[in-house]
């Protein structure tokens, strides 16, 4: 089994989206580990976005992600890191299919596709380090 860090970002919690995306977390099998509503500071995006500093939108990304609060979960089961990503659907949610969250409940609001209502870790060295970043007690 393995573990995945998910984010419901600002644009999803103000929607009120956080209990669909959790109802479709469970639905799917998979268990909660950790959940938490908080603002997350510049610091902590920074972290969790390194890979993306430098980039065009990663001023934007980090300023909207730290502009509201949103939710942190920790799921649990067998493939969850590619079976969220699954779910989510692709970044951007005009083209996301329908049937994902991001093809079901996402639109273009703009900026690019900064507002795609969750995130999901996409490799067991990036769920690892990104339940590192948001839940510390869980890390190891
Ligand atoms: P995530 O890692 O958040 O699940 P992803 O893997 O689908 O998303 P990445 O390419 O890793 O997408 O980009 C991380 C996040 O940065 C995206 O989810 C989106 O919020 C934002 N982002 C990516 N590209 C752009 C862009 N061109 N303009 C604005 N925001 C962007």
């Amino acid at each position: 089994t393995e573990r995945s860090l998910v984010l419901v970002k600002p644009d999803g919690f103000a929607r009120g989206l956080t209990g669909e995306v959790l109802r479709r977390i469970e639905a799917k099998g998979y268990t909660l580990v950790a959940l938490s509503v908080l603002t997350a500071d510049p610091e902590r995006l920074a972290r969790h976005y390194a890979e993306h500093e430098g980039k065009s939108f990663y001023d934007g990304l980090v300023e909207f992600m730290s502009s509201g609060p949103l939710t942190a979960i920790v799921i649990e089961g067998d493939r969850s890191i590619e079976g969220f990503r699954s779910l989510a659907g692709a970044t951007d949610p005009t083209k996301a299919a329908p049937g994902t969250i991001r093809g079901d409940l996402g639109r273009d609001w703009g900026p690019g596709v900064q507002k795609n209502i969750v995130h999901g870790s996409d490799s067991l060295d990036s769920a690892q380090r990104e339940i590192g970043i948001w839940f510390p007690d869980l890390a190891g």
